[in-house]
């Protein structure tokens, strides 16, 4: 871990020392408002599809479902690996990585987009599978994956059963293989190539983007929002407790400044348009936003009035669990009240 960003490393616990609630600190992500899943069938292991030159997504199937996680690996001279996924997938991730005959001597490097555990999760049994590799994260995450304590302990108050039962937990990564990355800073993939690291707070504050010199693919973790195939329709992800409205527009504005080729979701898929794609990502945010706001103000139940104004329809029953994990209205009532509370703390401090 380098010692010049550990100023920025700063507690999240004494950063939000005036919220109302500290249990979901660090780790929420999303929503636990689902059924625990006890021997669920999954599906069998999706081989790894080639995206563009050099770029391969993995399938590192949460809960046994396809589509809903995914992993990118970009090859070549040094290759690195976009999100773990979850511990849960570690398996399935490695299983796929054995079966290009990626050997554990040959990964570089290891990037997550921010810290939730869907994302980075595998990280530390990840980095014992491949001890050369270097683990990249955003400097207000680093330390949860030095030491997991609390951010486990904070997840498990956010998820309750589907911390075990879906998700897993976080195994510590040793101090010397970490390494922060700056804004705009460059993970060189040799041959020429480098990963962009693009910070893009909003979803939460210790996310980035990852921006491909060679394909021009932007991988957007969660900051884009979450659309999974099944489901068909873009949704915003807006947990507790780090989500900001200004913050997330502000990143969408950044990505769309750098003019990428296609957008790579964690939730899940490359899609083109991108300009397309942002625009829609912005117009749903302050959608969300303003149906979330008039039901705080006027007293009623946000998640109820996103339900109302949001459902989805057409979607198999079966599919409708993965959208509610991934993106449901209680995580995203609950990210998006604490936003309004918080302006309106910071508004009424100000005045
Ligand atoms: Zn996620």
């Amino acid at each position: 871990m380098r010692d010049d960003h550990q100023h920025d490393a700063h507690d999240a616990r004494d950063h939000d020392a005036d919220d109302h609630d500290d249990h979901d600190d660090v780790a929420s992500g999303h929503s636990h408002h689902v059924v625990a899943r006890d021997g669920v069938a999954t599906a069998p292991p999706v081989p790894p599809r080639r995206l563009a030159d050099g770029v391969l997504e993995l399938d590192t199937m949460l809960g046994g479902w396809t589509q809903v996680t995914a992993g990118y690996l970009l090859e070549g001279p040094r290759p690195v690996l976009v999100e773990t996924g979850a511990q849960s997938s570690v398996p399935t991730l490695l299983a796929a990585l054995d079966s290009i005959g990626l050997g554990p001597h040959d990964l570089a490097g290891v990037v997550v987009t921010h810290i939730h555990l869907d994302h980075a999760g595998g990280v530390g049994d990840v980095a014992a599978a491949f001890p050369d590799a270097t683990v990249y994260v955003h400097a207000k995450g680093v330390r949860h994956l030095a030491d997991p304590t609390r951010l486990v302990s904070s997840a498990a108050t956010v998820y309750g059963d589907l911390l075990d039962s879906l998700y897993g937990r976080l195994t510590p990564t040793a101090e010397d293989r970490l390494h922060v990355l700056e804004d705009l800073e460059e993970i060189d993939l040799g041959g020429g190539r480098s990963l962009c690291a693009v910070d893009s707070p909003g979803h939460a504050k210790h996310h980035l983007a990852l921006h491909d010199s060679l394909s021009g693919i932007l991988f957007a973790g969660d900051a884009v929002g979450v659309r999974l195939p099944d489901v068909g329709v873009l949704r915003p992800a807006t947990p507790p407790p780090d989500f900001d409205l200004h913050q997330a527009r502000a990143s969408l504005r950044r990505f769309a400044e750098r003019s990428p080729v296609g957008i790579a979701l964690a939730h899940y898929g490359l899609l083109d348009d991108p300009q397309g794609l942002l625009a829609e990502a912005d117009e749903v945010l302050v959608d969300w936003a303003e149906v979330a706001e008039s039901a705080w103000r006027d007293g009623r139940d946000i998640a109820g009035a996103l339900s109302g104004a949001f459902a989805l329809t057409g979607v198999a029953p079966e599919h409708l669990e993965k959208a509610e994990v991934l993106s449901g209205v209680h995580s995203n009532a609950a990210g998006l009240r604490r936003f309004f509370e918080t302006e309106e703390r910071e508004r009424g401090a100000a005045g």
